[in-house]
């Protein structure tokens, strides 16, 4: 179908995306992990899309389905789970297929997943940081605002762009940084980094 040939594309852009990043990546995860972040992240979307590329004809659901299980799969660490299993539960509100109503259903589970999965919250350094003010901008813009889909997403793109900024000055509280305790603080979660660039490329291509 066109919502899973322009979800095909997406990925696409996501996994050159995260290869360009891939180095910076690394390096905000050395300063506060274990240095694997960026190659974690780009293994994953470049098998993701790969996967992608093969369906035939497939819808939107299938497409996530698919590149939630591969990202499961090759991601491996804290951010496998994470970003893709939650990405396979939340393929199911895509059913029938991609509209402003389900695309919203589908950030809402997702962002449930992810905190469920992480158990982690806003404040505490994580993916959440940048997941949750986005997909609670996307939603209000669609449902409240009764803004067109474009523009939600690209006030969730900002929306993120703050939250990855706002774990800069806070302490980690889950995963490999929460280590570290203080010494988190004046680090930008790479995570949260990269939930800002596969947004920013799902509005490139809804573009
Ligand atoms: P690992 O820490 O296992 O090496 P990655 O380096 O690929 O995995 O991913 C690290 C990122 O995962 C962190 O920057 C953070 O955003 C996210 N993360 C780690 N633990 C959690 C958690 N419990 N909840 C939410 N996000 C988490
Ligand atoms: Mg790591
Ligand atoms: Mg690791």
């Amino acid at each position: 179908t066109d919502d899973g040939a322009a979800v095909v594309a997406a990925v696409e852009a996501v996994a050159e995306r995260i290869e360009d990043e891939r180095s910076y990546l690394t390096e905000l995860d050395s300063a506060i992990g274990d240095a694997d972040h960026g190659g974690n992240m780009a293994r994953g979307w470049a098998a993701a899309a790969d996967a992608a590329r093969d369906l035939d004809e497939p819808d939107a659901q299938t497409v996530c389905k698919t590149v939630g299980k591969t990202l499961m799969a090759e991601v491996g660490g804290a951010s496998g789970p994470l970003f893709g299993g939650s990405l396979v539960f939340a393929s199911a509100e895509l059913d029938g297929g991609v509209t402003p109503e389900s695309a919203v259903a589908f950030a809402e589970t997702y962002l449930e997943k992810v905190e469920d999965r992480g158990d982690a919250r806003v404040g505490d350094q994580t993916v959440v940081d940048a997941l949750t003010p986005a997909v609670h901008t996307f939603k209000k813009s669609i449902e409240t605002d009764d803004r067109p889909p474009l523009e939600a997403l690209a006030k969730a793109v900002d929306a993120a762009e703050r939250g990855v900024a706002f774990t800069v000055p806070i302490r980690a509280k889950k995963g490999r940084a929460s280590y570290l305790g203080w010494r988190s603080v004046g680090h930008q979660d790479p995570g949260a980094t990269s939930v800002l660039y596969i947004l920013e490329e799902l509005l490139a291509v809804a573009a």
